[in-house]
């Protein structure tokens, strides 16, 4: 007996064991529609952003920035609802299952781009867009061939291959691509020494490595990568100087050149270093790249509102961390402490391990935090933050908190005093993706009446198709197939998320 035969007897048995992990058996259908076309498509993913990262972000504009975000306006008043967000394989998704659940309208397994864990490629909707004349563009903050905006448009079994899908990039021929990931362009960098650069300027792209050639450029069609891996954080590149272009002056740079094509544009946007700061347990990072990520949206939302035939969807692909702000104080009333002090954090996790470098002693460690995160650590933390860096210790414990030494940097600032918080009161349930259901949202003309409710993550790509007048189906995999052939697999899916340089 083959080992599908007997899965699918013992399920035929009613094996509770065996029943599928992330299936949608018996699950209620919501399939919302949006009545109408449009020629241009924006989709504005914010990777690895919870609703906790959205209420600390919004306490935080309100309250120390006097102003309610972008994001906020727009939840008020346009359809939003909540997305399940389950892997074919796993309550718990990684970024290339979700862009796939989003990109091709079909469940896959984790670690793959737009593919079933047999082989059998998908078409991602960007391609599908392009082959009807729509010029294509990918913006983000991580390296541009990540995985989120790498699944929209290419097929590949492994997400980690970006040197190749650099060159799946090149003959794929969007007219934008922007981001980082230098060290899978740079001839110097790259294994096969292939001049990439090269390799797009000969196809006719404007190539541009810095804020100020992106500025001047007068490309129509534009590679532009801004760092060795990922673009820095939001909160390194306002208070660190890291010169780096915004999410926003990317995306002002992107829709010009977009807006110029005769049959309208496809767009993905990726606020993708969220879902980095989160694995870290960096609220400061995060809050930052919330905040970016709220001014590339109000470019957006601009946009949108100057050309209505555009409609505009906004995304979360899945929760990480979480970081929750928790209530503190009698009666919770020194909660808002948390946002307050968030304000004298300047630098991420990451920009503190550069300067720290490998080798800290306490004094140096005390003095970054001093300096970079307004908090004064104990001799007895300094020491846990050298240890962590020098020697591997970890704490609390590497498998809830598994990305390493940032983890243990963020537990020794955690919250100590109950009653008066003297360090923001936010905790994290881990350094790892979650299963929550996260934010999905529209914006565009025609729309204020529609009910989104809560929805599948593969119904992104229906809405799409319907946006665009694009359909079509590509193949399903069950469950216990992916099931027999992950466990022929010598190895698993590598670490999602390669976060600490
Ligand atoms: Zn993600």
């Amino acid at each position: 007996m083959k080992r599908r035969d007997i899965l699918k007897g013992s399920l035929a048995a009613g094996a509770l064991a065996l029943l599928p992990k992330g299936g949608a058996q018996g699950a209620p259908q919501n399939v919302p529609s949006l009545g109408r076309r449009y020629r241009n498509l924006i989709v504005f993913v914010y990777d690895g952003f919870s609703w906790e990262d959205y209420a600390i972000a919004q306490a935080y504009a309100r309250r120390r920035l006097g102003r309610a975000l972008a994001l906020e306006r727009l939840l008020a008043r346009y359809p939003n609802g909540l997305m399940n967000t389950y892997s074919l394989t796993s309550y718990v998704t990684e970024s290339s299952a979700a862009g796939n659940a989003m990109s091709c309208g079909v469940k896959t397994v984790n670690g793959g781009l737009a593919v079933h864990a047999d082989g059998t490629p998908l078409k991602p909707f960007f391609a599908a867009a392009k082959e009807m004349g729509k010029a294509v563009g990918l913006v983000t903050t991580t390296t541009v061939t990540h995985a989120t905006p790498a699944s929209f448009v290419v097929s590949n079994p492994d997400r980690n291959a970006e040197a190749q899908i650099a060159e799946q990039y090149l003959a794929f021929g969007a007219e934008v691509y922007l981001g980082g990931g230098d060290r899978f362009f740079n001839p110097e960098r790259r294994q096969d020494k292939k001049d990439m650069y090269a390799a797009f300027a000969q196809a006719g792209y404007g190539v541009v490595k810095t804020p100020e050639e992106l500025a001047r450029s007068n490309a129509s069609k534009l590679l532009g990568v801004f760092s060795d891996s990922h673009v820095p954080y939001e909160v390194d590149r306002r208070f660190q100087g890291l010169r780096v272009p915004s999410l926003k002056e990317m995306v002002q740079a992107a829709l010009p050149r977009l807006a110029a094509h005769r049959n309208g544009f496809v767009l993905q946007v990726e606020a993708g270093r969220i879902d980095h700061s989160n694995h870290l347990n960096d609220p400061a990072a995060t809050l930052w790249d919330v905040l970016a990520a709220d001014e590339a949206l109000e470019a957006l939302t601009a946009f949108v509102d100057r050309n209505p035939d555009t409609l505009l969807l906004l995304a979360a692909d899945h929760a990480t961390g979480v970081g929750a702000l928790y209530g503190t104080g009698r009666s919770y009333l020194e909660s808002s402490v948390g946002i307050d002090l968030l304000e004298a954090q300047k630098a991420s996790f990451e920009h503190m391990g550069r300067v720290l470098g490998t080798n800290p002693d306490a004094g140096q460690v005390k003095e970054a935090y001093r300096a970079m995160k307004g908090v004064a650590l104990s001799d007895e933390e300094a020491q846990m933050v050298v240890e962590a860096i020098t020697k591997r210790v970890y704490l609390p414990d590497a498998v809830r908190y598994s990305i390493q030494p940032a983890n243990t940097m963020s537990w020794a600032m955690v919250q100590k005093n109950a009653q008066k918080p003297e360090r923001p009161n936010i905790g994290w349930s881990s350094g790892q993706h979650t299963a929550s259901p996260v934010m999905l949202a529209l914006y565009g003309q025609g729309l204020r009446f529609l009910n989104l409710g809560l929805v599948d993550n593969t119904h992104v790509f229906r809405l799409m198709g319907e946006a665009l007048g694009i359909r079509y189906q590509n193949p399903v995999m069950s469950e216990e197939e992916a099931l027999e052939i992950l466990k022929s697999r010598p190895v698993g899916m590598r670490h999602p998320e390669e976060v600490w340089a």
